[in-house]
């Protein structure tokens, strides 16, 4: 079985990048944004239990979730997003599991957002790395990249855990306030520390 690495970092902070340097190498990237978004795609599995617990006006007329009229609920409504968290977060961490566990590379990265904002993930995952820049840097290119305001960005950040706290938890740190080539460079070095991890633990 892989040995399972989890990726995270604050909005911004380089996390989409890191992950395609590392399958540039050849490792299996499982992204759990990517399987929340198929989770809430027409016939996903996830519509159903949403259409049951937030009426018919959350689902658009293909049949998929609605996602400005969700996103700016949650924004609001603190008890709603926990309820639409209830329903995603089982599902993306069975699915998350399914992938990582079916294969067999020496190690598997998984992307995920929140690690250590939710319970799932820190007991499965062998080992944990996060991305980290200045909050200004990430601001800038999370504003930049989505065309977010600074405000939207602000409060988004506010919700997650701080810098601090995250290589506080993570057991690696990237530092992706450099360039691409300097980051490049980092995720070389931590492929090689992950195929010896990966090895040990067989
Ligand atoms: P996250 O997935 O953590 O939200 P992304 O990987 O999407 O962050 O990066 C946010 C934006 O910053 C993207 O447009 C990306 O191309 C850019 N970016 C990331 N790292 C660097 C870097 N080292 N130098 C320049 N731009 C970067």
């Amino acid at each position: 079985m892989s040995y399972r690495v989890g990726l995270t970092g604050g909005i911004g902070s380089g996390k989409s990048t890191v992950a395609t340097l590392f399958a540039e190498l050849g490792v299996p990237v499982v992204d759990t944004d990517a399987i929340s978004h198929q989770l809430t795609q027409p016939r996903g599995a996830a519509i159903p239990a949403i259409r049951a617990a937030f009426g018919d006006d959350f689902i658009d007329a293909t049949g998929a979730l609605d996602r400005e009229k969700m996103r700016q609920l949650v924004f609001s409504d603190f008890a709603a997003k926990q309820r639409l968290e209830k329903i995603l977060h089982p599902l993306i961490f069975t699915q998350a599991r399914f992938l990582a566990e079916s294969s067999a590379a020496p190690y598997v990265m998984l992307v995920i957002p929140l690690l250590f904002e939710t319970q799932e993930y820190r007991h499965w995952l062998h080992h944990t790395v996060t991305v980290d820049c200045a909050e200004e840097t990430q601001l800038a290119r999370a504003t930049r990249r989505n065309g977010l305001s600074e405000q939207t960005v602000l409060a988004i950040m506010a919700q997650q855990l701080s810098r601090t706290q995250r290589l506080q938890f993570a057991d690696d740190a990237i530092n992706n306030d450099g360039t691409l080539t300097e980051l490049r460079l980092q995720i070389a070095q931590l492929h090689q520390r992950y195929l010896e991890l990966a090895t040990r633990s067989n």
